[in-house]
């Protein structure tokens, strides 16, 4: 039977990022996916020229037609740029709780651009944390979310369980962004006791747009295939390290990962 994933995140008119790198994620892993969008960014490989937010009753009707029809197995939240959103997707994804959920905390593009705005952390660890099955900060994003520095691989397990006592069942802590260490480690921890280390060679690359987005849908499609959630994040991760080596160059700035690696 076909394995369908939905993911919840904004459009990058660039398709690095985004709800494109979600779409294509999920195709190259043999998902279907659906798609409901909450901000449009025009957007190009040197940042985000502009966002507009998506008005939340559209949203709340995009959920609803997807949910209520597809046999939905998994689904990813990502740039959900306003308080009004998150509340609006915590609410109509209660219904859901069977279903894995996978939030990509996104809060800041490469470039600098917020894609969510500052007030709306308060109702994404209000409203998202406590139901996620997994939750994928970057580093910078999970001290903003525990308000804890993180610059050792110990300061990563005590903000990963800081995480987990904020209410996520498992965390994916990607130490990508760790400038004290040669290579990309990223903590995988559980609410069950699990935890392990995934390390893989740093890539010298300017073609890392939308690395986020892409990994976060690499655990989702897994899940949504009914994959372990320490199965998802193995796949994933060695998903994006292909998409990162594969980088392409296009465009006169930052390049997308190779979705297609
Ligand atoms: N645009 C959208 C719509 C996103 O969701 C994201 C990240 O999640 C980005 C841009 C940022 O991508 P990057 O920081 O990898 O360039």
């Amino acid at each position: 039977m076909t394995s369908v994933a939905l993911t919840i995140a904004g459009s990058d008119s660039g398709g690095g990022a985004g709800i494109q790198a979600d779409l294509k994620t999920f195709q190259e892993l043999g998902v279907f996916g659906t798609s409901v969008l909450t901000a449009i960014t025009a957007q190009n490989t040197l940042g985000v020229h502009a966002v507009q937010s998506v008005d939340v009753a559209m949203v709340t009707a995009q959920i609803q037609a997807v949910l209520n029809d597809f046999p939905v197995k998994a689904i990813k939240t990502g740039m959900l740029f306003s308080s009004e959103i998150i509340e609006a997707v915590a609410n109509e994804l209660k219904a859901y709780s069977a279903i894995p959920l996978v939030i990509d905390p996104v809060m800041i593009a490469k470039g600098g651009a917020s894609l969510l705005q500052n007030e709306a952390v308060i109702a994404l660890r209000s409203h998202l944390l406590p139901v996620a099955t997994l939750i994928t900060p970057n580093i910078p994003e999970a001290e903003v979310l525990t308000g804890q520095r993180i610059l050792t691989e110990r300061d990563m397990k005590l903000t990963a369980n800081r995480l987990l006592s904020m209410g996520a069942s498992a965390v994916l802590l990607k130490g990508g962004h760790r400038e004290d260490v040669p290579y990309a480690e990223d903590l995988f921890m559980s609410t069950s006791g699990e935890h392990f280390l995934m390390r893989s060679k740093r890539i010298a690359t300017q073609h890392t747009h939308g690395t986020g987005c892409t990994f976060a849908a690499a655990a989702t499609a897994e899940l949504a295939k009914g994959r372990s959630l320490e199965e998802s994040v193995v796949t994933a991760k060695n998903f994006i390290q292909l998409a990162i080596e594969d980088g392409i160059e296009l465009g006169n700035g930052q390049g997308p990962t190779n979705h297609a690696a």
